[in-house]
């Protein structure tokens, strides 16, 4: 589904990303893990074009994403994104929310847009708060929202960064089951997360990224039993 080559990224001075190359299959689960700092946000930034990379390539099945010739607002449509931060419209409703994309930007009529909205928001359990605007929602419903509103366009790829990383305990698991669901119907996503409980049930494959350099990636059961990296065992002492 996705192939990375040889990507580098700097910002001024500093290199975040040296030479990182992945593939990523359809309907495969990747966790991507690694200290703060690490770069784990800047690679999924790429891979969704929010940043370009200073060399190396990207191709989304088969194709080569050439961000000067690519119309990159259809590239971002296949990869949808949802961040710690939620990221709502404050002054839409839940459902315009959700709708807003695929109206605006792929130019789907109304009714068919809120016809697939409330739909996706049954999938993420809020079709009661359809007509609510987000502040009134708590920050497990706000998430739940942005993933809805992201799978509106219908993206090939969902890409996480630290989708729980801001909500309160309590809320954390409503979110993950959710993430759940979608990898059970056989989603390919790019998870950034220390949900090490979800990694372990969920992912396909764990990646850890250290100074932006992949330093080991294999199975869950392989990598929090027996990491091979001082650098992994350093950092999954840390966070457990
Ligand atoms: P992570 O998500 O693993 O915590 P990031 O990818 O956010 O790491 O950041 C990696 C490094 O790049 C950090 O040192 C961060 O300060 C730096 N960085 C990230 N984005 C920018 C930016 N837009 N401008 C300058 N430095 C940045
Ligand atoms: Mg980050």
């Amino acid at each position: 589904m996705i192939r990375i080559k040889n990507l580098t990224k700097s910002f001024g001075e500093l290199q975040v990303l040296k030479d990182i190359s992945m593939e990523i299959g359809k309907s495969e689960v990747v966790v991507l893990i690694g200290a703060s700092g690490s770069g784990k946000s800047t690679l999924l930034r790429c891979l969704n074009f929010l940043e370009i990379a200073d060399s190396g390539e990207i191709q989304i099945e088969g194709e080569k994403i050439h961000p000067q010739k690519n119309n990159l607002n259809h590239v971002r449509q296949e990869v949808g994104m949802v961040f710690q931060h939620f990221n709502l419209f404050p002054h839409m409703s839940v459902l315009e929310n959700v709708m807003e994309a695929p109206v605006h930007v792929r130019k789907v009529n109304k009714s068919a847009a809120r016809q697939k909205a409330i739909e996706l928001l049954i999938k993420v359990g809020l079709a009661d708060k359809a007509n609510v605007y987000p502040e009134q929602l708590s920050g497990g419903q706000k998430q739940r929202v942005a993933i809805a509103r992201a799978l509106a366009m219908e993206p090939k790829v969902m890409l996480f960064d630290e989708p729980t990383s801001a909500l309160d305990p309590e809320l954390v698991g409503e979110v993950l089951q959710v993430m759940k669901e979608l990898a059970k119907e056989g989603m390919t996503m790019v998870v950034v997360t220390h949900e090490m409980g979800f990694a372990r049930e969920v992912a396909d494959r764990v990646v850890m990224l250290a100074d932006g350099v992949i330093v080991e990636e294999g199975h869950p059961t392989d990598i929090f039993t027996s990491p091979k990296h001082e650098r992994t065992q350093r950092f999954l002492k840390q966070i457990v």
